[in-house]
């Protein structure tokens, strides 16, 4: 069965099993089970349900067609679960899982930030093996004064207990190949879930990104009040949004919703 990859589902089928190999060998060694968004052409879904139990979600309808086929075995011993759905749409409804489970993909590029800040939001979540366009990747792996920190660094800092790029991939280990290289993260979760209001203030601190900081929340918060918290926090007035770290980011948000309850 000969399938042409379709452009609009974002599919870059990963063809080096070396990578493939890399991405399962960085999932931990736990008792959770897998959700697999996208398995495409399922290269990477057969090394998992080798060792574990997989639920995938695929939004095409020819590869569900292939992979039922390809999976048949596995399917009927109930390692494999293959659901046809567009991802986001369940995730509008509910977790993708109802216990604990490990988000493993070669994501769909053209969802992937709006997909890593559903898992982050997923209780059941408990750790993401994906792979990401490297710019996206290294925003949300980027540490203070790196000029990639960003309010998607500030969001995954505070959800998890650690992150770490796993391994650069070039463009080359696709069929078809994509225009930019690609990045495997590794994003160990904790429980906390970040609230709305705290998501909004971080996009009032990053809207500018290159301008400074102060300016940026100026914008929308008495100076007065706010120059009195930079100085209790010690955070200079001339700092970038990216010199000014997370903790601090917590406390300057917390300053304000007290000054303004
Ligand atoms: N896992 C395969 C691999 O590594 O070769 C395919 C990865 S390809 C980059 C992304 C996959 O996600 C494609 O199979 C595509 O059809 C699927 N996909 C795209 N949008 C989706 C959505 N909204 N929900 C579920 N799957 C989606």
């Amino acid at each position: 069965m000969k399938i042409k990859p379709k452009k609009r589902f974002g599919q870059n089928f990963l063809k080096d099993r070396s990578v493939l190999d890399k991405i399962a060998e960085a999932i931990p060694n736990d008792d959770h089970h897998i959700v697999e968004i996208g398995p495409g052409l399922g290269d990477l879904t057969e090394i998992l349900v080798k060792d574990r139990f997989v639920t995938a979600f695929e939004i095409d309808y020819e590869l569900i067609t292939y992979l039922n086929n390809r999976f048949h075995e596995v399917i009927k011993n109930k390692r494999l679960t293959l659901n046809q759905s567009d991802i986001l749409k369940i995730w509008d409804k509910a977790s993708l899982h109802d216990k604990s489970y490990n988000l493993v993909a070669n994501l769909p590029y053209y969802i992937a930030t709006n997909i890593l800040l559903r898992a982050f939001d997923d209780k059941n979540c408990k750790n993401i093996i994906v792979m990401t366009q490297k710019e996206v990747a290294l925003k949300f792996v980027a540490k203070v004064n790196q000029k990639q920190f960003c309010a998607l660094s500030v969001f995954c800092d505070l959800v998890s207990t650690s992150k770490t790029i796993v391994t650069i991939v070039p463009s080359s280990a696709f069929k078809p190949a994509p225009k930019v290289e690609s990045a495997v993260i590794s994003i160990e979760k904790n429980s906390l879930k970040i609230d709305d209001e705290f998501k909004t203030f971080l996009k009032i601190c990053f809207k500018a990104p290159r301008k400074k900081l102060f300016k940026n929340i100026a914008d929308s918060y008495d100076k007065v009040t706010l120059n009195d918290i930079f100085d209790k926090l010690k955070i200079n007035n001339d700092k970038r949004p990216h010199e000014v770290d997370t903790e601090q980011y917590s406390q300057i948000y917390r300053d304000l919703k007290e000054k303004y309850e």
